[in-house]
């Protein structure tokens, strides 16, 4: 029976089962299509990544005896749609049998079933054998309860037999399971840290093709020197970097922010992870074995933060988009309604939080995870930006932005806009978080212990006017109560000085 087999752009596992063995039979399709660099506008690298981690997976495909028709974004014969796409490859190709793989984005699986509903050969869907848990199995795992990251993290330690005790059934090593208040140093001054590794591709045909297609994209790129990794050899390299040169302080200064480092002791795997050319599985147990080699100088906290990231959060984060897909996209708890501010996209704000995180994600389509959440998102939440333009910036500029790992970190961890379904309260702060994880403040036009005046940094008074305006969604939150008890000890003449400087910061908010 001739088959067709659909492999998306995140769907890049050549250890999948299906490549096990060649057959004559198996027609595998890929395709670049304006239906995926047109949905939402993306930054440049993160569209030539996709393209140029494609085409090298076709030809791997090819190499290993595999039949591949490979649609290039100006191909004649490309409808730059998928649906169109297929049923062009199928009745050209005669094909007899349809299959796919699971997509991990909602717009994607909604089209797929369509496609296999319209189709009238039989369609099967297979498992991407990428993931440790199944797309429903956080649902059914909390049932009616709360949801909570660790005890879904706990139960895969257990099922994998990570990190746990041989010798004690179901106990984690060392008898503690997360080493999260571990994770929380400021960088010290003197700190030389390993400069990332970064890979030299010349991207410049991609770059011309995307200008002659006229597509809109955001960020900058080097053509002469793409700095991804888009092969599995050069993501397997990235890795090996990591856990040679930065896990022995991954953990330790997860949370610093740099105006000198822009990927301090960071991974930048997401990408590679959320392609699909790594598995979270290989990595968790490539870091593990180099921690278990070099015990003297990595302690646990290094490697249990890490782990913790890939098996905890990005597993939890999956299962809880498919538990509430299509709702999570409407979800506004605050009602928040604000237009994104203009500089979010050129990254010419005063704030020099806020310029180094947003000029950095231009330049690199990569921010770490505290940059994203305590920086862009935490001003964002504080100044009331609608939901839907913040996932639309997200999804845009960051090179591992797919919407099941996009929008739950941004409309549920970031912006609260679930109501609690992601965290149990709001990731918010003031300029004091800022100052205390970051080198930022020292070299910024406003001053951050100051509430109001003209010099005031604005996440001051805007957390409070946040708290304030918010206070009858947030007040009964027993993790939120303390914020209130203080807002209640400042007298009045300064609570209304900081009302007062939000709002014009608020309504002057394009000129901060
Ligand atoms: P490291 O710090 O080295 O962590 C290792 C790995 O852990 C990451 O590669 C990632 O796969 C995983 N991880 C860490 N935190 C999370 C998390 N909260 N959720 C899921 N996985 C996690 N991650 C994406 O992959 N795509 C996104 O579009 C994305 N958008 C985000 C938006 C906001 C507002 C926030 C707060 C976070 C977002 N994250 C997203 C999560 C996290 O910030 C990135 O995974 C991380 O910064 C990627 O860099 P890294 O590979 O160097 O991560
Ligand atoms: Fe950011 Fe305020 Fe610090 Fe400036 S003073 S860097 S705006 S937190």
């Amino acid at each position: 029976m001739k088959t067709l087999r659909l492999i998306l752009g995140d769907q890049l596992n050549i250890n999948h089962s299906w490549f096990n063995t060649t057959d004559d039979e198996i027609l595998y399709c890929l395709f670049e299509m304006r239906q995926e660099t047109d949905y939402v506008t993306h930054h440049v690298q993160k569209i030539i990544f996709f393209f140029a981690a494609m085409r090298s997976f076709a030809e791997t495909l090819r190499g290993r005896g595999h039949q591949v028709i490979y649609l290039k974004l100006n191909a004649n014969k490309n409808k730059q749609d998928l649906t169109e796409n297929i049923s062009l490859l199928i009745s050209t190709h005669k094909i007899e049998k349809f299959e796919y793989l699971m997509p991990d984005e909602y717009r994607l699986d909604l089209q797929l079933i369509k496609i296999t509903k319209s189709l009238n050969i039989p369609a099967e869907m297979f498992d991407t054998e990428h993931f440790l848990t199944q797309r429903d199995e956080l649902a059914a795992f909390f049932g009616e309860k709360n949801y909570l990251m660790e005890s879904y993290y706990r139960d895969i330690r257990k099922r994998f037999d990570i990190l746990m005790d041989p010798e004690n059934t179901g106990k984690p090593l060392t008898g503690k399971w997360n080493y999260d208040v571990a994770n929380r140093k400021k960088l010290p001054a003197d700190l030389q840290i390993p400069a990332p590794l970064l890979f030299s591709r010349d991207v410049s045909d991609l770059v011309k093709l995307l200008d002659k297609a006229g597509i809109k994209t955001i960020g900058e790129v080097d053509q002469k020197n793409f700095i991804w990794p888009v092969t599995r050899d050069e993501c397997l390299e990235l890795l090996e970097y990591f856990t040679a040169e930065l896990l022995p302080h991954f953990g330790d200064y997860q949370d610093a922010m740099s105006e000198e480092y822009w990927s301090l002791y960071h991974s930048r795997i997401s990408a590679a992870m959320n392609s699909k050319l790594l598995s979270p599985l290989e990595v968790v147990e490539r870091a593990i074995k180099e921690w278990s080699k070099r015990q003297d100088e990595i302690v646990i906290a290094q490697i249990e933060g890490f782990v913790r990231q890939i098996i905890g959060w990005r597993e939890y984060m999956r299962g809880v988009y498919w538990a509430h897909m299509p709702e999570f996209t409407d979800l506004n708890y605050f009602e928040a309604d604000r237009q994104l501010p203009s500089w979010y996209w050129t990254g010419k704000t005063d704030m020099n939080c806020l310029h180094h995180a947003i000029s950095q994600s231009l330049q690199y389509a990569y921010a770490h995870h505290i940059q994203r959440l305590m920086i862009t998102g935490n001003f964002a939440l504080l100044a009331g930006i609608a939901p839907e333009e913040i996932d639309a910036w997200y999804l845009g500029i960051y090179i591992d932005a797919i919407q099941w790992v996009e929008i739950t970190n941004t409309r549920g961890m970031s912006q609260f806009a679930d109501g609690g379904i992601v965290g149990t309260k709001p990731y918010c702060s003031s300029a004091n978080y800022i100052n205390k994880m970051s080198s930022y403040c020292t070299n910024c036009r406003y001053r951050h212990q100051e509430r109001h005046g003209t010099k005031a940094c604005p996440f001051n008074s805007l957390y409070w006017h946040f708290h304030h305006r918010h206070r009858e969604l947030l007040e009964n939150n027993p993790r939120i109560g303390m914020v209130y008890r203080t807002w209640s000890r400042k007298n009045k003449d300064e609570q209304k000085a900081i009302l007062r400087q939000a709002e014009q910061y608020l309504e002057g908010i394009d000129k901060l």
